[in-house]
């Protein structure tokens, strides 16, 4: 049961929302049409929704994804595939995949992902990592606001660099997600210094959130996760390169092995998962965004700093919340965890997570191992306990989940 204040804010929240709702409602519009004259052109047919075995060569429901996806984000070529673990593994087989030593790798947008920082390895000695196969690494600095420092960038490209990592979305990092317009101004700002140089995105959480995708914007080549985004919440594993041919090449050949490329790999789960969850996921997205917008407009009212705010244009579909203390945190992610489809029962607690300084908490009660896409909430145990509350299905499953984590921490103090 929700307490009368809980309801009465959730209703004032709807009523404050509904014109906000309107942006992902037409970015779902214009990608869903986007998908379905991409599905006519390419010719998706139920032929290509079976799995394979062994070698798979001329798999061709593999290589009808390959061709759907390349047409939606308008590139040369496109990788899809569930053998890849997760979005670090992707983006890692593009970098080992393109980078030789003595090349030199650029950052510009300050400090990239966890994940991604150990696949470089700058910060310690990482056997593997990209440092550790003589390339060399520089990473631009922010301005004070969070957005891209363009003399530092220009600082930080000489004849050396052969690609610039550009990360679309804050990650953890408190600085704004970039938009594709801006992603499209920092890749002319680059080829105008080098104009060889490799302009490589990191797309994660960024998916169908706008109308264009950076690879229309003047990226090279762009890869993400199929558990965010582009999976629509249907595909069970695996992650997607798209781009220019030569480089998605370079991708396939660290991936399976040189010669080889992208001409085998089984498809070992059922392909109808992949076209399927592409298909729905502008949609998806939409209800992910709409999601977020609500918990910035109902905390808010509840009297928490929320970042960014439901009038605020969007980049992925994170939302930060700042809960002020370890208790509310806790009892956010209970909340949340309560509301959740599976593992309802399950009451989540701070860990040692490997590779974070704080103690974590999470809530994910999803169908997918830590799906993204699906609603789930986290934060690092430090102030300001702000928890990143991310996903969600179905907009009215992100709504009482919201709603569930308010409740939780009303119960708490009494
Ligand atoms: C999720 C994410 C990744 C990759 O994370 P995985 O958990 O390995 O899929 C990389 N960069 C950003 C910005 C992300 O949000």
């Amino acid at each position: 049961m929700f307490a009368k204040n809980i309801l009465q804010a959730k209703d004032a929240a709807l009523r404050e929302c509904q014109s906000h709702f309107a942006v992902p409602d037409a970015i779902a519009q214009h990608n869903t049409l986007k998908i379905l004259e991409a599905m006519r052109k390419v010719k998706v047919s139920d032929i290509h929704f079976n799995t394979s075995s062994g070698y798979a060569y001329d798999d061709i429901g593999r290589q009808k994804l390959d061709e759907l996806y390349a047409a939606v984000f308008h590139t040369e070529a496109a990788l899809v595939r569930t053998q890849f673990v997760s979005g670090t593994h992707t983006l890692a087989t593009v970098l080992i995949g393109i980078l030789r030593p003595g090349d030199e790798l650029v950052a510009a947008m300050g400090t990239p992902y966890d994940t991604m920082r150990t696949v470089i390895g700058y910060e310690k000695k990482v056997p593997g990592s990209l440092i550790d196969f003589g390339v060399s690494y520089k990473q631009a600095n922010l301005t004070a606001d969070g957005h891209v420092d363009y003399n530092s960038l220009k600082n930080c490209i000489t004849a050396k660099t052969k690609l610039v990592l550009i990360q679309r979305s804050r990650g953890y990092s408190s600085r704004p997600t970039l938009t594709v317009e801006e992603i499209g101004k920092i890749c002319k700002f680059i080829k105008k210094i080098k104009k060889d140089c490799i302009c490589f995105v990191d797309n994660c959480y960024g998916e169908f959130i706008e109308a264009q995708e950076p690879t229309e914007a003047g990226a090279d080549i762009m890869a993400g996760s199929l558990i965010k985004n582009p999976g629509g919440g249907l595909a069970p594993t695996g992650g997607y390169v798209a781009g220019r041919k030569d480089l998605v090449e370079l991708a396939a050949c660290r991936l399976t092995a040189p010669g080889m490329g992208g001409e085998l790999g089984a498809s070992l789960a059922n392909n109808r998962l992949l076209f399927q969850g592409f298909f729905l996921a502008p949609h998806v997205v939409a209800q992910a965004v709409k999601s977020a917008i609500f918990a910035a407009s109902f905390f808010g009212k509840l009297g928490y700093s929320v970042h960014p705010a439901f009038t605020d244009k969007r980049g992925d579909i994170v939302q930060q919340i700042d809960l002020g203390s370890s208790e509310k945190l806790e009892a956010f992610c209970r909340g949340i965890q309560k509301y959740s489809p599976v593992d309802s029962f399950a009451v989540p607690e701070p860990w040692d997570m490997p590779g974070y300084a704080n103690q974590v908490i999470m809530a994910a009660g999803t169908f997918i191992q830590g799906a993204s896409i699906e609603l789930s909430a986290d934060g690092p145990m430090r102030a300001p306990f702000a928890v990143y509350m991310q996903g969600a299905l179905t907009f009215e499953h992100g709504m009482f989940a919201a709603m569930g984590a308010a409740q939780e921490i009303e119960d708490m103090s009494k």
